[in-house]
């Protein structure tokens, strides 16, 4: 019997007595405590009608009990499904509605609010808080601590992570237990995690980086986590002298280097730096080796494909570049179905058994980005020089990312074109020393209107999660246009640049 990625990351740790997870309140958890809650929430999952292949999607607070409800829904047979804590009820109907789960798992704060949303998409509402309570830990109560895991094949579906699309709807990608093992088990031999490591672990766990970059590299090497709720920097600085590593957003870096804390004596004994999921700015990186010496180590990938590239761990780390193409996944830089010359802008392509199966029900869009023969079409703009370094220069679909998170501003512009006054709106990322970019939003006035920008703002907190709300607007008579009538979304990021720098 087996089950390749609950055997290789959860089996391992039961009756373990070494910690596993330190937590935020000094508590720590050992690897056998974990592996036994994770058996007992299997139970409960499946008293709760958890079968094979169904899917057990998952909107809570970042906690043990969350990562174990990854490892239970794994050991099941069914496809981890976690969604943004952000998002609002109305986001959350969209994806219960594409991947019509058997089990919604929610904070119990806003069961209420949900509890419609789950019914209308046949899906059975349970509730988990950050503190570890709510329906699903009372239904695992006096379970059994042991589990036989159900047999899957390497190419069974593990997880569905939704990503954001080109048509404004985020898309699922399809994960196979080989796309996850196989990324990590490389991460760990590139990075060289050991059972000695201490991973600092502020990400998200809804996010492939915080969730299978982060923990499963961690666990797959019997490491330990110093697991926070978030990035906290009273937190992090308290806990950064107990670590060996720390996997990042760009945005960590910067809001350390912000704190006069932030030395060589606090992190010399640090073993590794990883930033990835939006560029890590030059001036980051190189402000980061002045102040500690640590050069931190950039790696680029995505929800698709987990990680594609990565820079170097003993050989030279470039800043501005996310390194080169990791062992086993091909990379090529392409322009017109063909491969660009060295140093040349084309869009990165990749293939390799990181690369998922498909988007969810959407055979179409799969189709359009992953090609037959293996190849996905990533939307990354990038170059690669002759020693085979990438450096991205952009998206090809104006995506924003703004710190860490993808916004597509489709998804932004289509609650702005509905407010009194608005004839229409541009919603674009500008650079931000904090966010990476800001989401920034042009509203042309309809003719002798004015735009109710109160409204804007009511709308635009009702109906989207916070990262998704423009930090700042402002209103023009008309948007510029080429002749083909498409908005020029270039020309207005030249004109407003500058508008959250200093
Ligand atoms: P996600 O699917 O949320 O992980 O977002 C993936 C996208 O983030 C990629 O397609 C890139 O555009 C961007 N990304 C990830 N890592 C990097 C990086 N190191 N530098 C620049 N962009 C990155």
């Amino acid at each position: 019997m087996t089950n390749p990625l609950f055997d290789a990351l959860f089996a391992p740790l039961a009756g373990q007595t070494r910690t596993l997870l330190h937590l935020a309140d000094g508590r720590e958890i050992s690897a056998g405590a974990f592996h036994a809650l994770t058996a007992r929430l299997a139970h409960a999952l499946h008293r709760a009608g958890v079968q094979p292949g169904d899917r057990v999607a998952v909107q809570v607070t970042k906690s043990p009990e969350a990562l174990a409800v990854y490892g239970a829904t794994v050991a099941l047979g069914a496809i981890f499904l976690p969604l943004n804590t952000a998002y609002t009820a109305t986001e959350v109907d969209y994806f219960l509605g594409n991947a019509t789960p058997r089990i919604f798992l929610c904070d119990p704060a806003k069961e209420a609010t949900l509890a419609p949303v789950a019914e209308r998409h046949g899906a059975r509402l349970l509730s988990l808080s950050g503190a570890g309570e709510g329906s699903l830990i009372d239904l695992a109560a006096g379970q059994a601590e042991t589990l036989a895991p159900v047999d899957r094949q390497g190419s069974d579906l593990a997880a569905i992570l939704y990503t954001s699309g080109t048509t404004g709807r985020s898309k699922g990608a399809m994960l196979s237990h080989d796309n996850l093992l196989s990324n990590a088990t490389v991460l760990a031999d590139h990075w060289r995690f050991t059972d000695h490591d201490v991973l600092l672990h502020a990400l998200p766990i809804f996010h492939t980086h915080g969730l299978f970059v982060a923990s499963n590299v961690s666990l797959l090497t019997g490491g330990q986590m110093i697991f926070l709720p978030g990035f906290d920097l009273e937190q992090v600085i308290t806990a950064l002298p107990r670590a060996t590593t720390m996997m990042g957003v760009p945005t960590f870096y910067t809001r350390l280097l912000d704190d006069q804390r932030l030395t060589r004596d606090l992190v010399g004994h640090m073993r590794l730096f990883i930033s990835g999921s939006a560029p890590l700015l030059s001036e980051t990186h190189t402000a980061f080796e002045d102040r500690t010496g640590q050069r931190i180590l950039e790696r680029y990938g995505m929800t698709e494909t987990n990680m594609n590239t990565s820079n170097p761990y003993a050989r030279e780390r470039r800043a501005g570049t996310v390194g080169q193409p990791l062992p086993g996944v091909e990379v090529r830089i392409m322009s017109h179905d063909r491969p660009v010359a060295p140093g040349d802008v084309g869009m990165i392509e990749v293939r390799g058994p990181n690369v998922f199966q498909g988007y969810w029900q959407m055979p179409e869009k799969t189709r359009e980005d992953l090609r037959e023969d293996g190849w996905f079409l990533t939307g990354d703009l990038a170059t690669q020089d002759a020693q085979g370094y990438v450096t991205i220069v952009g998206r090809a679909k104006d995506l924003i990312i703004t710190g860490g998170y993808n916004v597509y501003p489709k998804e932004v512009e289509e609650v702005l074109d509905e407010v009194p006054g608005v004839l229409e709106s541009a919603v674009i990322g500008l650079p931000h020393p904090d966010f990476g970019e800001a989401v920034f939003a042009v509203l042309a006035r309809a003719k002798g209107q004015e735009p109710d920008l109160d409204a804007a703002r009511a709308a635009v907190a009702e109906r989207l999660a916070r990262f998704k709300h423009p930090k700042a607007m402002i209103v023009v008579d008309a948007l510029p246009r080429n002749t083909m009538g498409k908005v020029q979304k270039a020309e207005l990021r030249n004109i407003h640049g500058a508008m959250f720098q200093g």
